[in-house]
């Protein structure tokens, strides 16, 4: 920040939300802006009637105009709050079992007070994503502060999602610290191994938020013959193969994925013969499956998000509600289905009554026993509910 401060004044009684501490100002909660702040430059945020409310980072193309970095006037945004917030974070993640894997998530943003920010740590490979203006602004100082922090080899950018394409900034991935490792890197998983392709895999290379959820599938899985649907890297498939699944047909609509998953199948001490890969999309993939009468004892369904917001929720329901159907009409009686959104936009409550109608429609009586979240180096603060993104739900059919 340079020259004088800049203010964000808000509308009378807009100043609601942030007393309950949610860390977004939307645009039209601004009366006005004060000392023409920049992509990313630090605002005090203030009430109608000027009492300070928190440090913000200013973002002018996004209709989250401004994150909260603090609700306290003595923490001013800089190294050192920021190296405070990394450390609360890493702090929290001691408390998460560490034998259960050598990868985890490290930072996840809003819900460690460092908005936008998501650091995933593979093995001595830390990737990271800058997913706002302000966290973009002070990209060397959170690299910084990360790579000290974390004790990695070597640091990977991969900010090119969407999400930065909505606060005006332009994608961004390579290395950003450390030398290339010339060996594939693998992770440790409850057990089973997964390459994971930093460079060119999805969001960051690997779906820690499922980590617990593949592990209970795969305690599920005995003796069935189970059906993973988008499986991306096998995360699921090999978990049931682990668990002792008679047998796993998984699908996913990109090759590389399934490339992928092929070779983490090989890595493992399972069985290739009780794996079938089927490149197709799921939608289609499902119907054919019922043509052909195929059935199904375990069902799981793991799709991309649907939704980033509420406002796309009437489409992501349609999505949602047709999978779901089509997975239950190819379900056996007393089979089980996995079910899962990580829609931002798709309440728990919504999905639940999503799946309710794919039931009624499909007419298959359903016992919801268990649900499911992301795993615990995904902290949601009761404050910012938008960070349970995942939800799941187990149904037997009677
Ligand atoms: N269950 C996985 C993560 C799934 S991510 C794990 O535990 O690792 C979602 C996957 O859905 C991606 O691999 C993506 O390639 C795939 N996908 C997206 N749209 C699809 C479609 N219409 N049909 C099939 N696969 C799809």
């Amino acid at each position: 920040m340079s020259g004088a401060r800049a203010v964000l004044r808000l509308k009378a009684g807009r100043e609601r939300s942030l007393r309950r501490l949610h860390p977004w100002v939307f645009s039209g909660a601004i009366e006005s802006s004060e000392g023409s702040p920049g992509a990313g430059d630090t605002v005090e945020v203030r009430s109608a009637e000027g009492e300070f409310l928190a440090w913000a980072a200013y973002s002018p193309s996004s209709q989250i105009r401004a994150r909260v970095w603090s609700f306290d006037e003595a923490d001013v945004p800089g190294a050192e709050l920021f190296a405070r917030r990394v450390d609360a974070a890493l702090a929290r993640r001691r408390e998460i079992a560490q034998d259960a894997s050598n990868a985890m998530r490290l930072v996840h943003a809003e819900s460690d007070e460092l908005p936008g920010l998501i650091a995933d740590r593979y093995d001595d490979t830390l990737v990271v994503q800058l997913l706002s203006a302000g966290c973009e602004k002070w990209r060397d100082t959170l690299l910084g502060i990360l790579r000290e922090r974390s004790g990695c080899a070597r640091v990977y950018e991969r900010s090119d999602t969407e999400a930065r394409e909505l606060e005006g900034l332009r994608a961004s991935s390579g290395l950003v610290f450390g030398s290339a490792s010339s060996a594939p890197l693998r992770i440790a998983e409850r057990g089973l191994v997964y390459e994971v392709d930093v460079p060119g895999g999805q969001k960051t290379g690997f779906y820690l938020d499922q980590r617990d959820n593949r592990a209970r599938v795969g305690e599920l899985a005995v003796d069935r013959e189970v059906l993973d649907c988008f499986c991306y890297t096998g995360g699921f498939s090999l978990s049931a193969l682990a668990g002792g699944a008679r047998s796993v047909l998984s699908i996913d609509s990109s090759a590389q994925a399934l490339a992928r998953a092929r070779g983490n199948l090989a890595l493992n001490s399972v069985s290739a013969a009780r794996a079938e890969w089927l490149e197709a999309d799921v939608f289609q993939a499902l119907r054919r499956l019922k043509r052909e009468g195929r059935q199904f004892d375990l069902i799981v369904l793991d799709p991309p998000k649907f939704a980033a917001t509420s406002k796309d929720a009437p489409r992501a329901a349609r999505g949602y509600k047709d999978i779901n159907l089509n997975a239950l009409k190819i379900l056996r009686p007393g089979g089980l289905l996995a079910t899962f959104s990580c829609s931002g936009g798709v309440s728990l409550e919504l999905f639940q009554k999503i799946v309710a109608g794919a039931a009624a429609d499909a007419g298959t009586p359903l016992v919801l026993r268990e649900r499911y979240r992301s795993a615990p180096d995904h902290p949601v603060r009761i404050e910012f509910p938008e960070g349970e993104y995942l939800k799941g739900l187990l149904l037997e059919r009677n």
